[in-house]
């Protein structure tokens, strides 16, 4: 065995035992939570070793990135599904439905568009998360575009959620599989997964094939298994730290 792959290993143990002791505390079944292993700044060898570890659910949030290290792993025989976790580009599109198989960060209408466009085009059909923004209005840097996109973390208001669900929902090319939300920087985790809780019920209600909140990072997981995520995206806890400034 590889050093780094008895490395990841025993930060999959525990990040398993972090989800296992968050599903007690819930109680939940820990059956209920995929875990995502985001992999962004690792390179392709250490997906090859995560998969030999069982992790089959990869996440990226750059396509200048994910695009080779999608090929690299086909290249290899590997068989993974690529998540799209990052704010995306409609110029973007086209690359990421070769290789993505669901998209978390659907945020707006001109996306859903293109995304249900070139996944027909491809002749795919891409799972897709309406991405919603859970900034607390009332707090400072919270609320409206100012925040969103000084903090670049996207999303759409939680008004919009229904009417982009509806527009994914539209497309034969795109399955609305839910929702999905980060918490904002600098403030409790736990009511924001509880507003995102409540907008995935909403779009739950219209839409009974929308189950997953795609919800809960390294440092807050247990918090968002706490308020219903069905699926983890774990960076950090799984592969280690990265260099500042590439969150
Ligand atoms: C990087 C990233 C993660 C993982 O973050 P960690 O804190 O390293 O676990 C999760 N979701 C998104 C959208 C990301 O960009």
């Amino acid at each position: 065995m590889t050093d780094r792959l008895a490395e990841l290993e025993a930060s999959l143990q525990a990040v398993r035992a972090r989800i296992a002791a968050a599903c007690a505390a819930a109680d939940r079944d820990p059956s209920e939570i995929t875990l995502v292993a985001v992999t962004k700044t690792f390179p392709a060898s250490d997906i090859m070793l995560l998969s030999q570890l069982g992790v089959t659910e990869i996440g990226e949030n750059r396509d200048q990135e994910a695009a080779p290290k999608a090929a690299a792993c086909a290249a290899a025989g590997l068989s993974v599904r690529w998540h799209f976790v990052g704010q995306l580009q409609v110029n973007k599109v086209a690359s990421v439905v070769g290789y993505a198989d669901m998209v978390h960060s659907v945020d707006r209408l001109r996306l859903a568009e293109a995304l249900g466009r070139r996944a027909r085009d491809a002749g795919r059909v891409i799972g897709c998360l309406v991405q919603v923004s859970l900034d607390d209005a009332g707090q400072p840097d919270g609320g409206g575009s100012a925040g969103r996109s000084g903090a670049g973390r996207g999303g759409a208001e939680p008004a919009e959620a229904g009417e982009l669900a509806a527009a994914i929902a539209a497309h034969d090319s795109l399955r609305l599989a839910g929702v999905m939300g980060i918490a904002p920087l600098g403030q409790p985790a736990r009511p924001a997964y509880a507003r995102l809780r409540q907008i995935a019920e909403t779009v739950r209600a219209a839409y009974p094939g929308a189950q997953v909140i795609s919800a809960g990072m390294s440092g807050d997981m247990g918090e968002a298994i706490a308020e219903g995520a069905t699926l983890v995206r774990i960076g950090t806890a799984l592969l280690g730290g990265r260099p500042p400034l590439l969150r």
